[in-house]
């Protein structure tokens, strides 16, 4: 089966557009190797690519992603943990002076947990995945059934806030945080208006990263 013609199409643009723009660039990233400064954990979402919302040219963030952005607690066994090795090159490696968690609108897997939605396959992966929030919905209370719309925006917030929290239990990374070496930030993109909210500390509210309206 060959590649779907419109990945061809978008590599033919590409390769004539941002490549021929950027040669240098890639050229210099392949010899002298990547250097972000920048971590993103986001979502598998296809709505809500990290380089895209960033405008991010090649080798400025490192991303990760996976359902419904979430980091699981530091724990060292015989496991896979495949956010947990890329958060050890992240922060071991290249050392990347800011992570962010980027939660978003409308996100399936929170909907999933909220719903608490039939397995999908007999391994329920995305069921075991999403327990992970379990802690911040604790904090919320009750959901109601239907989980109205509000409700999951709340709940994909504070799982942005309890992914943080769990950031911080990996050893090296929670010492790098606790002396400002490495910062951590929350971020929540609304995909219909595309307006991107931070996470202010102080509050602990999702507050708009830009001033001024987004333009329908
Ligand atoms: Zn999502």
């Amino acid at each position: 089966m060959s590649l779907p013609a419109r990945l061809i199409e978008g590599y033919e643009a590409f390769r004539s557009g941002r490549l021929a723009a950027e040669q240098d660039r890639y050229r210099e990233l392949a010899e002298q190797g990547q250097s972000p400064e920048i971590m993103v954990i986001g979502c598998c979402d296809s709505r809500v690519s990290p380089e895209v919302i960033f405008d991010a040219r090649p080798g400025e963030l490192f991303v990760v992603r996976n359902v419904a952005n979430l980091v699981p607690p530091y724990s060292p066994d015989n496991n896979y943990h495949g956010v947990s090795a890329a958060l050890e090159f992240a922060v071991g490696a290249l050392g990347v002076k800011h992570i962010v968690v980027l939660g978003h609108a409308r996100c399936g897997g929170v909907r999933a947990f909220a719903e608490d939605s039939a397995p999908l396959s007999p391994g329920d992966f995305i069921g075991k995945w999403m327990s992970l929030i379990a802690p911040a919905a604790e904090k919320l209370g009750p959901c109601g059934d239907p989980p109205s719309a509000d409700y999951l925006a709340r709940l994909e917030q504070a799982s942005v806030i309890n992914t943080l929290g769990n950031l911080l239990t990996f050893p090296r990374l929670g010492k790098l945080a606790a002396c400002g070496r490495v910062a951590l930030h929350g971020a929540y993109f609304a995909v219909a208006t595309g307006e991107l909210l931070i996470l202010d500390p102080q509050s602990g509210q999702f507050v708009p990263a830009a001033s001024g309206a987004v333009r329908a």
